[in-house]
Protein backbone atom coordinates (compact mmCIF):
# COMPACT_ATOMS: atom_id res chain seq x y z
CA UNK A 1 0.00 0.00 0.00
CA UNK A 2 1.87 3.08 -1.23
CA UNK A 3 1.52 6.00 1.83
CA UNK A 4 2.20 9.67 1.98
CA UNK A 5 4.05 10.53 5.12
CA UNK A 6 3.40 14.37 4.27
CA UNK A 7 0.09 13.68 4.36
CA UNK A 8 0.38 11.76 8.20
CA UNK A 9 -0.86 8.80 6.37
CA UNK A 10 -1.52 5.78 8.91
CA UNK A 11 -4.60 3.60 8.16
CA UNK A 12 -6.71 1.69 10.19
CA UNK A 13 -6.40 -1.78 9.31
CA UNK A 14 -7.75 -3.69 12.64
CA UNK A 15 -11.46 -4.67 11.73
CA UNK A 16 -12.95 -5.03 15.09
CA UNK A 17 -11.26 -1.79 15.82
CA UNK A 18 -13.31 0.02 13.28
CA UNK A 19 -16.21 -1.55 13.97
CA UNK A 20 -16.24 -0.17 17.78
CA UNK A 21 -15.07 3.42 16.74
CA UNK A 22 -18.28 2.58 14.22
CA UNK A 23 -20.34 2.53 17.28
CA UNK A 24 -19.14 5.07 19.21
CA UNK A 25 -20.20 7.39 16.93
CA UNK A 26 -23.66 5.89 15.79
CA UNK A 27 -24.52 8.12 13.03
CA UNK A 28 -28.27 7.89 12.45
CA UNK A 29 -29.45 8.42 9.17
CA UNK A 30 -31.15 11.78 9.92
CA UNK A 31 -27.77 13.05 10.94
CA UNK A 32 -24.85 14.64 8.58
CA UNK A 33 -21.56 13.37 8.79
CA UNK A 34 -18.23 14.74 7.89
CA UNK A 35 -15.25 12.87 7.81
CA UNK A 36 -12.00 14.10 7.55
CA UNK A 37 -9.43 12.16 5.64
CA UNK A 38 -10.96 8.97 4.66
CA UNK A 39 -7.83 7.08 3.48
CA UNK A 40 -9.17 4.11 1.50
CA UNK A 41 -12.21 4.45 3.54
CA UNK A 42 -11.92 2.41 6.19
CA UNK A 43 -14.26 3.96 8.72
CA UNK A 44 -15.49 5.54 5.56
CA UNK A 45 -17.78 2.27 4.83
CA UNK A 46 -19.54 1.76 8.07
CA UNK A 47 -20.56 5.16 8.11
CA UNK A 48 -22.00 5.08 4.61
CA UNK A 49 -24.00 1.49 5.71
CA UNK A 50 -25.49 3.98 8.83
CA UNK A 51 -27.54 5.50 5.74
CA UNK A 52 -26.74 9.21 7.05
CA UNK A 53 -25.66 11.98 5.04
CA UNK A 54 -22.13 11.72 4.51
CA UNK A 55 -19.51 13.91 3.18
CA UNK A 56 -15.86 13.54 3.14
CA UNK A 57 -13.01 15.77 2.66
CA UNK A 58 -9.52 13.80 1.42
CA UNK A 59 -6.37 16.20 0.62
CA UNK A 60 -4.61 12.88 -1.34
CA UNK A 61 -6.17 13.14 -5.15
CA UNK A 62 -5.06 9.49 -5.90
CA UNK A 63 -6.94 8.47 -2.55
CA UNK A 64 -10.26 11.02 -3.35
CA UNK A 65 -9.79 9.53 -7.21
CA UNK A 66 -10.14 5.92 -5.75
CA UNK A 67 -13.11 6.46 -3.43
CA UNK A 68 -15.08 8.37 -6.01
CA UNK A 69 -14.55 4.82 -7.89
CA UNK A 70 -15.42 2.25 -4.80
CA UNK A 71 -18.22 3.88 -2.74
CA UNK A 72 -19.91 6.02 -5.77
CA UNK A 73 -22.58 7.26 -3.66
CA UNK A 74 -20.22 9.54 -1.76
CA UNK A 75 -19.97 12.77 -2.08
CA UNK A 76 -15.84 13.73 -2.24
CA UNK A 77 -14.41 16.76 -1.71
CA UNK A 78 -11.11 16.83 -2.59
CA UNK A 79 -9.59 19.91 -0.40
CA UNK A 80 -7.09 20.32 2.22
CA UNK A 81 -9.54 20.29 5.34
CA UNK A 82 -7.19 23.50 6.84
CA UNK A 83 -8.18 25.82 4.02
CA UNK A 84 -11.86 24.53 3.62
CA UNK A 85 -14.89 26.61 3.91
CA UNK A 86 -17.71 25.24 6.29
CA UNK A 87 -20.05 27.76 5.07
CA UNK A 88 -19.88 25.69 1.51
CA UNK A 89 -21.84 22.60 3.33
CA UNK A 90 -25.39 22.33 3.38
CA UNK A 91 -26.16 23.91 7.20
CA UNK A 92 -29.89 22.55 7.83
CA UNK A 93 -28.41 20.58 10.02
CA UNK A 94 -25.36 20.72 12.65
CA UNK A 95 -22.20 18.42 11.57
CA UNK A 96 -20.95 15.06 13.28
CA UNK A 97 -17.35 15.54 12.79
CA UNK A 98 -15.21 12.75 12.57
CA UNK A 99 -11.89 11.29 11.68
CA UNK A 100 -8.83 9.60 12.24
CA UNK A 101 -6.84 12.45 11.76
CA UNK A 102 -3.30 13.38 9.94
CA UNK A 103 -1.30 13.56 13.32
CA UNK A 104 0.73 16.71 11.84
CA UNK A 105 -2.49 19.03 11.26
CA UNK A 106 -4.40 17.94 14.66
CA UNK A 107 -4.11 20.78 16.70
CA UNK A 108 -4.13 23.03 14.20
CA UNK A 109 -7.46 21.77 12.70
CA UNK A 110 -9.55 21.49 16.34
CA UNK A 111 -8.42 25.37 16.76
CA UNK A 112 -10.31 25.96 13.10
CA UNK A 113 -13.08 23.76 14.30
CA UNK A 114 -13.16 25.62 17.26
CA UNK A 115 -14.19 28.65 15.07
CA UNK A 116 -17.15 26.48 13.66
CA UNK A 117 -18.58 25.34 16.50
CA UNK A 118 -22.08 26.95 15.67
CA UNK A 119 -22.59 24.45 12.58
CA UNK A 120 -20.72 21.29 14.74
CA UNK A 121 -23.12 19.09 16.79
CA UNK A 122 -19.86 17.16 18.20
CA UNK A 123 -16.21 15.48 16.92
CA UNK A 124 -14.75 12.45 17.34
CA UNK A 125 -11.27 12.14 16.49
CA UNK A 126 -8.54 9.89 16.57
CA UNK A 127 -5.18 11.76 17.38
CA UNK A 128 -2.15 10.81 19.19
CA UNK A 129 -2.75 9.77 22.98
CA UNK A 130 -0.23 12.86 24.03
CA UNK A 131 -2.69 14.93 22.35
CA UNK A 132 -5.74 13.45 23.92
CA UNK A 133 -3.83 13.98 27.47
CA UNK A 134 -2.80 17.40 26.91
CA UNK A 135 -6.65 17.96 25.62
CA UNK A 136 -8.38 16.42 28.82
CA UNK A 137 -5.44 18.11 31.44
CA UNK A 138 -6.52 18.85 34.53
CA UNK A 139 -5.04 22.54 36.16
CA UNK A 140 -1.33 21.85 37.44
CA UNK A 141 -0.64 18.82 35.83
CA UNK A 142 1.98 18.27 32.95
CA UNK A 143 -0.39 17.86 30.21
CA UNK A 144 -2.03 21.23 31.21
CA UNK A 145 -1.63 23.90 28.14
CA UNK A 146 -3.27 26.14 25.88
CA UNK A 147 -4.92 23.05 23.73
CA UNK A 148 -6.47 21.99 27.61
CA UNK A 149 -8.22 25.49 28.45
CA UNK A 150 -8.77 26.28 24.82
CA UNK A 151 -10.32 22.96 24.39
CA UNK A 152 -12.00 23.01 27.84
CA UNK A 153 -13.89 26.97 27.06
CA UNK A 154 -15.19 25.26 23.84
CA UNK A 155 -15.83 21.74 24.19
CA UNK A 156 -16.84 19.18 27.02
CA UNK A 157 -13.77 16.33 26.47
CA UNK A 158 -13.59 13.10 26.55
CA UNK A 159 -11.02 10.37 26.56
CA UNK A 160 -12.88 7.00 25.20
CA UNK A 161 -9.91 4.37 24.28
CA UNK A 162 -6.80 3.90 23.41
CA UNK A 163 -5.74 2.72 20.35
CA UNK A 164 -2.41 0.15 19.94
CA UNK A 165 -0.44 1.00 16.86
CA UNK A 166 -0.94 -2.16 16.09
CA UNK A 167 -4.02 -1.44 14.53
CA UNK A 168 -2.45 0.84 11.45
CA UNK A 169 -0.50 -0.05 8.40
CA UNK A 170 2.42 1.71 8.95
CA UNK A 171 2.34 1.36 12.52
CA UNK A 172 2.81 4.59 13.83
CA UNK A 173 5.61 5.16 17.01
CA UNK A 174 2.92 6.32 19.58
CA UNK A 175 -0.06 5.18 20.90
CA UNK A 176 -3.35 6.74 19.80
CA UNK A 177 -6.85 7.63 21.27
CA UNK A 178 -10.04 8.33 19.96
CA UNK A 179 -11.86 11.61 22.01
CA UNK A 180 -15.40 12.66 21.62
CA UNK A 181 -15.60 16.93 22.16
CA UNK A 182 -18.98 17.70 22.52
CA UNK A 183 -19.68 21.80 22.35
CA UNK A 184 -20.66 23.27 25.38
CA UNK A 185 -24.40 24.34 25.37
CA UNK A 186 -23.98 27.26 27.49
CA UNK A 187 -20.29 27.94 28.96
CA UNK A 188 -19.06 31.24 30.98
CA UNK A 189 -18.29 33.45 28.07
CA UNK A 190 -14.60 35.67 27.67
CA UNK A 191 -16.60 39.13 26.57
CA UNK A 192 -13.53 39.79 24.54
CA UNK A 193 -12.69 36.61 23.09
CA UNK A 194 -9.25 37.76 21.05
CA UNK A 195 -8.37 39.06 24.02
CA UNK A 196 -8.56 35.35 26.07
CA UNK A 197 -7.41 33.82 23.55
CA UNK A 198 -4.32 36.30 23.65
CA UNK A 199 -3.64 35.86 27.34
CA UNK A 200 -3.95 32.29 27.22
CA UNK A 201 -1.23 31.90 24.38
CA UNK A 202 1.06 34.33 26.61
CA UNK A 203 1.12 32.59 29.70
CA UNK A 204 1.48 29.07 28.46
CA UNK A 205 4.51 30.66 26.10
CA UNK A 206 6.48 31.22 29.10
CA UNK A 207 5.57 28.54 31.11
CA UNK A 208 7.86 28.69 33.86
CA UNK A 209 7.76 32.11 34.69
CA UNK A 210 5.12 33.30 37.26
CA UNK A 211 1.94 35.05 35.72
CA UNK A 212 2.88 37.92 37.39
CA UNK A 213 5.70 38.60 34.85
CA UNK A 214 4.24 36.59 31.71
CA UNK A 215 0.86 38.28 32.00
CA UNK A 216 2.92 41.98 32.63
CA UNK A 217 0.41 44.18 30.53
CA UNK A 218 -2.79 42.39 31.08
CA UNK A 219 -2.85 42.33 34.93
CA UNK A 220 -0.59 44.67 37.90
CA UNK A 221 0.81 43.69 40.84
CA UNK A 222 -2.88 45.61 42.14
CA UNK A 223 -5.18 43.33 40.09
CA UNK A 224 -4.17 39.84 41.52
CA UNK A 225 -6.34 40.83 44.70
CA UNK A 226 -9.25 41.54 43.23
CA UNK A 227 -9.26 38.59 40.74
CA UNK A 228 -7.99 36.55 44.00
CA UNK A 229 -4.93 35.17 42.12
CA UNK A 230 -1.62 34.38 43.74
CA UNK A 231 1.45 36.44 42.27
CA UNK A 232 3.39 33.37 42.37
CA UNK A 233 1.60 30.83 40.58
CA UNK A 234 2.09 29.81 37.07
CA UNK A 235 0.19 29.66 33.81
CA UNK A 236 -0.49 26.10 34.74
CA UNK A 237 -1.94 26.58 38.23
CA UNK A 238 -4.46 28.64 36.92
CA UNK A 239 -8.19 27.12 36.16
CA UNK A 240 -9.77 27.91 32.85
CA UNK A 241 -12.49 30.14 35.18
CA UNK A 242 -9.31 32.33 36.00
CA UNK A 243 -8.12 32.57 32.84
CA UNK A 244 -11.75 33.90 31.94
CA UNK A 245 -11.58 36.38 34.81
CA UNK A 246 -8.60 37.26 33.77
CA UNK A 247 -9.66 38.39 30.58
CA UNK A 248 -13.08 39.62 31.24
CA UNK A 249 -11.10 41.70 34.12
CA UNK A 250 -8.84 43.04 31.60
CA UNK A 251 -11.52 44.24 29.46
CA UNK A 252 -13.66 45.80 32.38
CA UNK A 253 -10.54 47.72 33.33
CA UNK A 254 -9.94 48.72 29.35
CA UNK A 255 -13.44 50.09 28.96
N1 LIG B 1 -9.34 7.46 7.75
C1 LIG B 1 -8.31 6.63 7.17
C2 LIG B 1 -8.07 5.44 8.06
O1 LIG B 1 -8.41 5.56 9.26
O2 LIG B 1 -7.54 4.44 7.60
C3 LIG B 1 -7.01 7.41 6.93
C4 LIG B 1 -6.44 8.12 8.14
S1 LIG B 1 -4.84 8.83 7.85
C5 LIG B 1 -4.25 8.94 9.51
C6 LIG B 1 -5.17 10.55 7.55
C7 LIG B 1 -5.90 10.84 6.24
O3 LIG B 1 -6.08 12.27 6.13
C8 LIG B 1 -5.17 10.43 4.98
O4 LIG B 1 -6.06 9.85 4.08
C9 LIG B 1 -4.61 11.74 4.42
O5 LIG B 1 -4.40 11.73 3.03
C10 LIG B 1 -5.69 12.72 4.84
N2 LIG B 1 -5.21 14.11 5.00
C11 LIG B 1 -3.99 14.53 5.42
N3 LIG B 1 -3.91 15.86 5.49
C12 LIG B 1 -5.15 16.32 5.12
C13 LIG B 1 -5.70 17.63 4.97
N4 LIG B 1 -4.97 18.71 5.24
N5 LIG B 1 -6.97 17.74 4.54
C14 LIG B 1 -7.71 16.62 4.27
N6 LIG B 1 -7.23 15.35 4.38
C15 LIG B 1 -5.97 15.20 4.80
Amino acid sequence: MRTRKRFGQNFLHDQNLICKIADTINPQSDQHVLEIGPGHGALTRLLVASDCHLDVIEIDRDLAAELRLTIPQLNVIEADILDFDFTQLPTDQRLRVVGNLPYNISTPLIFKLFENLDNIQDMHFMLQLEVVNRIIADPSTPDYGRLSVMSQYYCQADKLFAVPPDAFVPRPKVTSAIVRLLPKESREEATDLKLFEKIVAQAFSMRRKTIRNSLKGFIDDSDFLALDLDQKSRAENLTLQNYIDIANYSTKQAS
